[in-house]
């Protein structure tokens, strides 16, 4: 699967990083992770801190998937509104949801500190009603998540425009996000997982598996065996090629990244933005204080589609972002396009799957705040793992597809 095209940022600003061996002999371990993304590393980091055995393996170089297209704004706000999934499972787990993903930024961010050399930076979160006819639907999101506890203020026309210069009808402001730089982030959890007597193998792709009852027998491209207790697919959107079910549907997304505007980000400087229209506009900024813009996403899931368009998307990314910042002197330096799945209700899929049974475990963090997932999906599968039960095992297993 070619899971990008054009020129991804976190690729040309951080070269490779570090070129992890092939896997050449065979090895057992605890548990074997496939796929070495930000959510593979998430995982593997989280096992080999709670003392099991990891050994991690990606087909392509470390974080070289779709985790380097990322544009990695860390939000708890799910693309499926809050309103939305309370009416489709009850307001509990709505609830259940958007704690879970409000909880991972702190959790991520403490992560991030405690490694070495990861750009993350505390946010504010602005989600704006981009059509006059979402302005009420914006406001009832507000008044549900205000009701259940979330940290946010609900912005009128007037104040979005003093406080943004941003004509909207009513927008959400949260002091609850945060951005990262996700392959740097990927590489340094990577790092880790080598320092608590874990391995991680590039260029090594898994071919087949079997299971038995008290072990996953996996065979590399190269023929090595790995033979370990438990298994966990964290293949990124190349996942479902071990599923006869279709949990998710392919999309592209397209970013840019400008030129540095130093000085010049005003509010963008402490803030993520994005819109209540869908497919939305998604921007941030970098360390290096340049604008790094996503959105226009469309169905195309072949390559050489997705890669025809993304000159022309991104130019009109940059109108889009021109019309609301007309004051900002916008130029694109990288441009670019990443495959990502959507579930139909925006959730993810963590845990074993009735087709393989119970050693082998997915890690499907599908969704705009994939990162965040990922955190959730470190959490559950290493408390699955040590016996416990994650409060959101549940609703983010693959029984929720059939059974809700
Ligand atoms: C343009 C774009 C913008 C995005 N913006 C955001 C955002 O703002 N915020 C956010 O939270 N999320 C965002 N996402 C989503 C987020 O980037 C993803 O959820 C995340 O990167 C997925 O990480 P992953 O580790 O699951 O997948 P990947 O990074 O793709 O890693 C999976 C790895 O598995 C490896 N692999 C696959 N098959 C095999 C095999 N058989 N053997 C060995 N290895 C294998 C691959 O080589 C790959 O490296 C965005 C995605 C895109 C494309």
């Amino acid at each position: 699967m070619d899971l990008k095209s054009g020129v991804p940022f976190w690729q040309i600003k951080n070269g490779l990083l570090h070129a992890f061996p092939r896997l050449v002999e065979p090895v057992r371990c605890d548990v074997l992770v496939v796929g070495a993304g930000i959510t593979g590393a998430l995982i593997g980091d989280h096992l080999a801190r709670a003392g099991m055995t990891v050994c991690v393996i990606d087909q392509r170089e470390a974080g070289w998937g779709s985790t380097s297209a990322s544009t990695a704004l860390l939000q708890y706000e799910i693309d499926t509104e809050m309103q939305a999934l309370a009416k489709r499972y009850g307001e509990a787990d709505a609830v259940l949801a958007y704690k879970a993903c409000e909880q991972a930024i702190g959790s991520l961010r403490k992560i991030a500190k405690s490694l070495r050399g990861v750009d993350f930076q505390s946010m504010q979160s602005l989600y704006y009603a981009s059509r006059w006819f979402h302005k009420t639907r914006v406001e009832r999101e507000g008044a549900l998540r205000l009701a259940n506890g979330f940290r946010l203020e609900v912005l009128d026309r007037a104040a979005m425009t003093a406080r943004f210069g941003i004509d909207a009808p009513s927008a959400l402001l949260t002091p609850v996000a945060a951005e990262t730089d996700p392959y740097q982030l990927a590489h340094r959890l990577l790092g880790r997982i080598e320092t608590h007597g874990g391995h991680v193998h590039a260029r090594t792709a898994l071919k087949t598996f079997t299971t038995a009852r008290a072990e996953v027998r996996a065979e590399t491209e190269d023929g090595i065996t790995i033979r370990c207790k438990q298994l966990i697919l964290a293949a990124g959107y190349e996942s479902q090629t071990w599923l006869r079910q279709r949990v998710a549907a392919n999309r592209s997304s397209y970013a840019f990244v400008s030129e540095p505007m130093p000085g010049q980000l005003g509010m963008l400087k402490n803030t993520l933005v994005w819109e209540s229209a869908r497919p939305y506009l998604y921007l941030r900024r970098t360390a290096d204080e340049r604008l790094l813009v996503g959105g226009e996403d469309d169905h195309y899931d072949i390559p050489l589609r997705r890669d025809a368009r993304v000159a022309a998307k991104a130019d009109t990314l940059r109108t889009r972002v021109s019309r609301l910042f007309p004051q900002l002197p916008l130029r694109i330096a990288f441009a670019w396009a990443g495959t990502f799945a959507e579930t139909e209700d925006g959730l993810p899929c963590f845990g074993p799957h009735e087709q393989h049974g119970p050693r082998v475990h997915f890690a499907m963090a599908y969704g705009g705040n994939g990162i965040t997932y990922s955190l959730i999906g470190a959490e559950l599968l290493r408390d699955a793992l040590l016996g416990k039960t994650h409060p959101c095992a549940e609703l983010f297993s693959f029984a929720r597809l059939t059974r809700r």
